[in-house]
């Protein structure tokens, strides 16, 4: 799929599939080194929905042995900006005490989102609780949240693609793009 076939949706691409890949190959690699002293397997966290693609490709580029699990949160109220209350939509089916966990994210924004879940499973009895993110957004983190495994900084822009949507649309880009303001009446 390219640009074209978006039509005037996307007004720029900021991440290609290729930079995406090997980006993750990047990732994976800093991911096995930090691991390769642990005797148990690493519990993996995707963040549904907009993970998926993330902890999908990033999986099966690792040597480390893992078991994978999922959450779905929400922070978000009404509106489109994170309110910091985060509530758990679907919890993990795994008992998290005494785990090595790497949370998968697919963006940073505020960090709140996060900030949130790292305490999360520290209260509840992981060992140790490192991040992953494809994107993050610098210029809009409100929090001090500190990443282990970065993919791309990129500018304050509602972006779409690679897992993430904007009303459930456009997750299945294989890019990540600049959502054209007119598209959400910006
Ligand atoms: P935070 O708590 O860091 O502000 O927000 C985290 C969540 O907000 C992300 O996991 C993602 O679901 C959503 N989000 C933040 N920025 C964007 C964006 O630019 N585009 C999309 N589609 N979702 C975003
Ligand atoms: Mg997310
Ligand atoms: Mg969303």
């Amino acid at each position: 799929m390219d640009l074209q076939d978006m039509g005037d949706k996307i007004s720029q691409v900021l991440v290609t599939g290729d930079e995406i890949d090997a980006k993750l190959e990047e990732m994976a690699q800093q991911i096995d080194k930090e691991y390769k002293e642990c005797e148990d397997s690493l519990l993996v966290v995707g963040v549904l929905k907009g993970a998926v693609m993330v902890v999908a490709d990033l999986v099966r580029k690792l040597h480390t042995s893992i078991d994978m699990d999922w959450m779905a949160v929400s922070s978000y109220g009404a509106g489109t900006k994170s309110s910091g209350v985060v509530r758990i939509l679907k919890d993990l089916d795994t008992d998290v005490t005494g785990r090595n966990i790497l949370i998968v994210e697919d963006i940073i924004d505020s960090g709140l989102t996060l900030k949130w879940l790292k305490e999360n499973l520290i209260t509840r009895g992981a060992k140790s609780v490192k991040i992953a993110t494809i994107l993050r957004k610098p210029e809009a983190l409100k929090v001090d949240i500190e990443v282990d495994f970065l993919g791309f900084d990129i500018p304050n822009e509602f972006v779409v693609g690679y897992g993430l949507d904007y009303a459930e649309k456009y997750r299945h880009l294989p890019f990540v793009g600049i959502l054209a303001p007119h598209v959400y009446g910006g």
